[in-house]
């Protein structure tokens, strides 16, 4: 393709795209075909400037909005994008390169949150208590912060987006939005519905770059919170960068997933299960399964029943019908690839290699097929890092006192599942496990919207998760107000220094 004719990603500041000042550009792929297709702008420190510049402008009146009017916003879009979500998700294949389905799921799940902000009257209340003392009165409201940054990855160019903005909104916050520079341009269709729903211009910007734009929001004055979902290095740098400048952070990071299955596990049930969750949107999800801890007695029969179902996923393009697509990037895949060279010379067994995969899309796609290696050594960087890709690791346990040793020796605190039919097992594996979301014969315990989302240890730093009460929590401050109305008012009372008490 002539490079000259390659379309640029803009820049979405106060209502309309914008070119910025910024002369780089990165490149943005479709996975499938393996090419580049468009170019993205990289924001300098001045283009942070403008993005910042315009969400607090239009902060004050978004903020004074009645509750009435921001809420109606919120529901046309909610509207506009039912109609048209198919849209969003070509868009989402396009660059990300996971199957069309799957992007339309991750659209449903973000719309969840959406669907949770509708009510946020309801839920930013505040409280109201009479006579707390004689003759005064208490009540609580919550405030919105200001301007708000989120900085997004690229494994989810919706959802993640959608755990926090519709809530910021909907409590009357600004908001600048930084997503992967891998898959921006949902980003940007996301801008123009918002503004067709009636969004006043200025409160929901996109800011695209790289490090250079989240460092100028990390240290910008006027942007108040971040909300920031990526790999674990960059989580805790920017949870360390932002919180050194006061500011409110939210940080998720990455993982490393396992699934426990015991003996007495329906093993269908459980092989269905880990194939969805290890390969579904080629492993690049942050609650995919990637480790698959079994229990010696059932391990042969189990890893039998996975190979069988592997051997039927259909891999290639996104858009036509298959059940997985490529990865995001050629590094990327090949970064995923060489684990698999490395599990061959670490004394692990490759069962099934993808990199054997013959796929139904462009033979210079990203194609990297599902990949189960068997008896992963604990010290194998198969089993310690995050590979964000289709490789899932078996490892066999003694038990489930093993396996819960197994799933908490680990840096990470995501997701972890146990596949059983005992209660009294579950009930156990849910009160020990050291991790943020939990499921029982669930294998990707995603929370709904009305719960939050986050995990523990290196996955994620700040006490407050995404969505649910927690997000509310997040985009809020909380004011309270002390009064008294005399009536009549009464004669001077006279000094007294002592620290007031309530009588
Ligand atoms: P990433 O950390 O490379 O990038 C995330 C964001 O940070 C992007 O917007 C990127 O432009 C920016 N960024 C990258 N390097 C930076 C740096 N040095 N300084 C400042 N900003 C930087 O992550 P990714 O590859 O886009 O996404 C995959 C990772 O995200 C995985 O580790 C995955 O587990 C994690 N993830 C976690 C969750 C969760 O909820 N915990 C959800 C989705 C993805």
């Amino acid at each position: 393709m002539n490079v000259m004719n390659i379309p640029v990603v803009d820049h979405f500041i106060a209502g309309e795209p914008v070119e910025g000042v910024g002369a780089r550009l990165g490149p943005v792929y479709d996975p499938a075909l393996g090419v580049e297709t468009k170019r993205v702008r990289l924001a300098d420190p001045a283009d942070v400037e403008t993005a910042v510049a315009a969400a607090a402008e239009a902060f004050p009146a978004w903020r004074d909005t009645s509750w009435a009017r921001r809420q109606a916003v919120l529901f046309t879009f909610r509207e506009l994008l039912n109609g048209r979500k198919h849209e969003l998700a070509e868009i989402i294949t396009s660059e990300h390169g996971k199957v069309l389905p799957d992007a339309l799921a991750e659209i449903s799940r973000g719309q969840e949150v959406l669907e949770f902000a509708l009510a946020m009257p309801q839920m930013a209340k505040g409280g109201y208590s009479e006579n707390v003392s004689t003759g005064v009165d208490a009540h609580s409201v919550l405030q919105p912060l200001g301007v708000v940054g989120i900085v997004s990855p690229f494994n989810f160019p919706v959802m993640v987006p959608m755990w926090f903005l519709p809530i910021a909104l909907a409590t009357g916050n600004t908001v600048v939005l930084k997503p992967s520079e891998k898959d921006p341009s949902a980003a940007n269709w996301i801008a123009g519905l918002l503004k067709e729903a009636g969004l006043p211009d200025g409160v929901f910007n996109v800011l695209h770059g790289d490090r250079v734009a989240v460092d100028g929001l990390l240290g910008h004055p006027d942007v108040q919170a971040i909300s920031f979902v990526g790999s674990t290095p960059v989580a805790r740098y920017v949870y360390e960068s932002a919180t050194r400048e006061g500011k409110r952070v939210q940080a998720l990071g990455g993982a490393k997933n396992h699934m426990l299955v015991l003996p007495d596990a329906d093993l269908n049930l459980a092989a269905d299960s880990a194939v969805n969750a290890a390969f579904g949107s080629a492993g690049e999800r942050c609650m995919a399964v990637s480790v698959l801890a079994v229990v010696d007695a059932v391990a042969d029969d189990l890893v039998g029943r996975i190979v069988t179902r592997m051997k039927g996923i259909r891999v290639g393009d996104g858009r036509r019908g298959c059940d997985m697509g490529p990865l995001v990037t050629r590094e990327h895949r090949d970064r995923v690839a060489s684990y698999i060279e490395e599990a061959e010379k670490d004394g692990s067994r490759v069962v099934v290699d993808g990199r054997d995969v013959a796929p139904d899309g462009a033979a210079e796609g990203f194609w990297l097929g599902p990949t189960l290696v068997d008896r992963v050594a604990l010290g194998s960087r198969v089993y310690t890092d995050e590979i964000f890709g289709p490789v899932l690791a078996v490892v066999r346990v003694r038990d489930l006192d093993e396996g819960i040793a197994l799933v908490n020796g680990g840096p990470y605190g995501n997701g972890a599942a146990l596949f059983t039919a005992a209660g009294g097992a579950a009930r156990r594996f849910q009160r020990e496990v050291q991790a943020g979301m939990i499921g029982i014969n669930v294998p990707v315990p995603v929370p709904v919207s009305f719960y939050s989302f986050g995990g523990w240890k290196q996955s994620m730093f700040g006490d407050t998760k995404a969505y649910g009460a927690q997000g509310v929590h997040f985009f809020t401050r909380e004011k309270a107000v002390t009064s008294r109305w005399p009536d009549p008012v009464p004669d001077h009372e006279g000094l007294d220094l002592g620290f007031p008490r309530n009588v």
